[in-house]
């Protein structure tokens, strides 16, 4: 008998490379904006700004921005380009279909649907929780997984999905997606500072020779000046969205469960996940630390 790879029997949106081992989702547009967005500021700064600071300021500068670079690069392609921990099909095809003629069952008749309950409960820590069952994937969904729209798949710990990395963010990639939004916000940080200080330096060098104007400071270093313009806008954007998750972190929430909470009047609903340890360290440790769940 042949044997197929799993991936090619996959029903989703995904889209799989190298045997499966590379997937993402469709919409390729915003992830190659981003990607641009990412790339041309850092290689203009590189280029146009670093050779300045490593000749007046330090050389270690432009080394700590070549390092923060790639690894926010990598973890990028990394969060875009791996499985964010999407929950295999059929799992219940067809569970406890015996007990749909139980008189005992605890299932009301509301609760039924297409000849499965739509809904089940489990005790977690001393805790009833309801597993709701998803139609497409055909199984019980676990704690805090949700459905995403866009890839046709349930993702264990869904967070959002992302246009911007075309990709779910999950329990699988949640940490290279973390340490992206940090790098990406030093990035921002790092070259708006040392673009003020080359023009600041520059504006220092002309005002012992000739009459300092802002277009003489302007034109020696035109490439500085726009760039931290463009990186003020997206630090707002990239810095905005690095605290907010800092926020989620520490209270055990992903973005799914906070805009659910948010739409709902019960708030008491935010702390509704059997994993949250009601301490803001704890919380972190676990999200940062713990180990990457198998694909
Ligand atoms: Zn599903
Ligand atoms: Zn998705």
């Amino acid at each position: 008998m042949k044997l197929v790879r799993n991936y090619k029997l996959f029903p989703g949106r995904n889209k799989f490379f190298c045997g499966g081992r590379l997937m993402t989702s469709r919409e390729y547009w915003a992830f190659i904006l981003a990607l641009i967005l990412l790339i041309a500021p850092s290689v203009l700064f590189g280029i146009f700004t670093c050779p300045f600071i490593w000749e007046h300021v330090h050389p270690a500068i432009p080394i700590v921005f070549a390092y923060l670079f790639v690894l926010s690069l990598t973890s990028m392609i990394k969060t875009s380009w791996t499985d964010p921990g999407i929950i295999p099909r059929d799992l219940d095809p067809f569970p406890v279909l015996e007990r749909y003629e139980d008189p005992g069952s605890p299932y009301s008749e509301s609760m039924w649907h297409h000849g499965v309950p739509s809904q089940k409960e489990v005790r977690i820590k001393d805790k009833t929780w309801t597993l709701r069952y998803c139609d497409t994937c055909r199984i019980y969904r676990p704690p805090r997984a949700s459905h995403c729209r866009q890839c046709d798949n349930c993702v264990e710990v869904e967070d959002h999905h992302c246009i911007w990395l075309n990709n779910c963010i999950g329990s699988r990639n949640y940490r290279p997606f973390f340490v992206f939004i940090n790098t990406a916000t030093l990035l921002c940080l790092f070259v708006i500072v040392f673009s003020i200080v080359h023009l600041l330096l520059v504006w220092r060098e002309q005002n012992t020779t000739q009459q300092v104007t802002f277009n003489s400071v302007f034109d020696a270093a035109p490439v500085s000046f726009v760039l931290a313009i463009v990186c003020l806008v997206l630090l707002l954007m990239v810095g905005g969205l690095t605290l907010y998750h800092c926020s989620l972190i520490l209270r055990g929430i992903t973005t799914h469960e906070q805009l659910r909470a948010s739409v709902m009047t019960k708030h008491s609903d935010l702390s509704a996940n059997p994993y949250n340890k009601d301490n803001p360290v704890l919380n972190m440790a676990t999200v940062l630390c713990r180990p990457r769940p198998k694909r």
